[in-house]
């Protein structure tokens, strides 16, 4: 697995036309309980990735940055080199 998402909800109001709306402290309690239960889905997670891979999703940079190299100054080199490091 090289990539994945997730996402979590923090209400459904958006869509009823009925019913009250949900009140920001509501929201704020389920994303604080939604992130803890990010923190432990990806904890768990985690120890189920498998590190061997076949495929091409490691070099999938190597052709994505169209900007010439000398236009590529150092900050952004340095600030991207976390992430895109290898190609810059
Ligand atoms: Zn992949």
């Amino acid at each position: 697995m090289c990539f994945a998402t997730l996402a979590m909800a923090t209400d459904y109001d958006c869509w009823r036309e009925d019913g009250d709306s949900v009140e920001v402290d509501a929201i704020l309690a389920i994303l604080a309980a939604n992130a803890d239960a990010a923190r432990r889905t990806v904890r768990a997670a985690a120890g189920e990735v498998v590190f061997e891979r076949e495929c091409g999703c490691r070099r999938a940079l190597d052709n994505a940055i169209i900007t010439a190299p000398e236009a590529i100054d150092g900050s952004a080199r340095e600030r991207l080199a976390v992430v895109a490091g290898r190609v810059l």
